[in-house]
């Protein structure tokens, strides 16, 4: 969704409630991570004494694998994102992360929400915190079942 800021930036007081998804194509072109459900977006844009912000959730279900075990699961997630909206940085322009520069007024939400989520997501997927992974040896998912093989010595690493 494209958001239209003229207004938003021209009026004080002004607010746009948010309440959108990012489109299918957008999350099947991210490379690494499989949404199982579209990004929901809640939240608005305020025109507070002339300082533009944006404040908003994002949630989605990502189907991912985990890097220990290897089993697949889906994992909710729910982020609060806030970043103030400018026209450009000024001369005083100390860049901080939650400025965002716009362009001829408009704010691409799919592009911003999609790269604060991703941002966001640990690198590495766990099953669960204390995940114990499958054996290197003989491949057993050591959650489930123990094996023989650290006893013998057998383990490398
Ligand atoms: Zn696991
Ligand atoms: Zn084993």
């Amino acid at each position: 969704m494209i958001i239209d800021l003229k207004r938003l930036y021209n009026v004080v007081g002004e607010k746009l409630t948010l309440d959108c998804t990012v489109g299918r194509e957008t999350l099947d072109s991210v490379k690494g991570y499989s949404f199982s459900d579209p990004i929901t977006i809640k939240g608005a844009v305020v025109n507070r004494a002339g300082m533009v912000l944006l404040d908003y959730t994002a949630d989605f279900t990502l189907h991912v694998c985990c890097d220990r075990c290897l089993i697949e699961f889906e994992r909710n997630c729910s982020f609060e994102f806030s970043h103030v909206l400018v026209r450009s940085l000024n001369s005083s322009g100390s860049e901080y992360d939650d400025y965002v520069v716009t362009e001829s007024d408009k704010l691409d939400m799919d592009e911003l929400a999609l790269t604060d989520c991703l941002l966001q997501l640990p690198s590495k997927m766990l099953c669960k915190e204390d995940c114990k992974g499958l054996c290197p040896v003989c491949g057993t998912d050591l959650n489930e079942n123990k094996c023989d093989c650290c006893e013998a010595g057998n383990v490398i690493g």
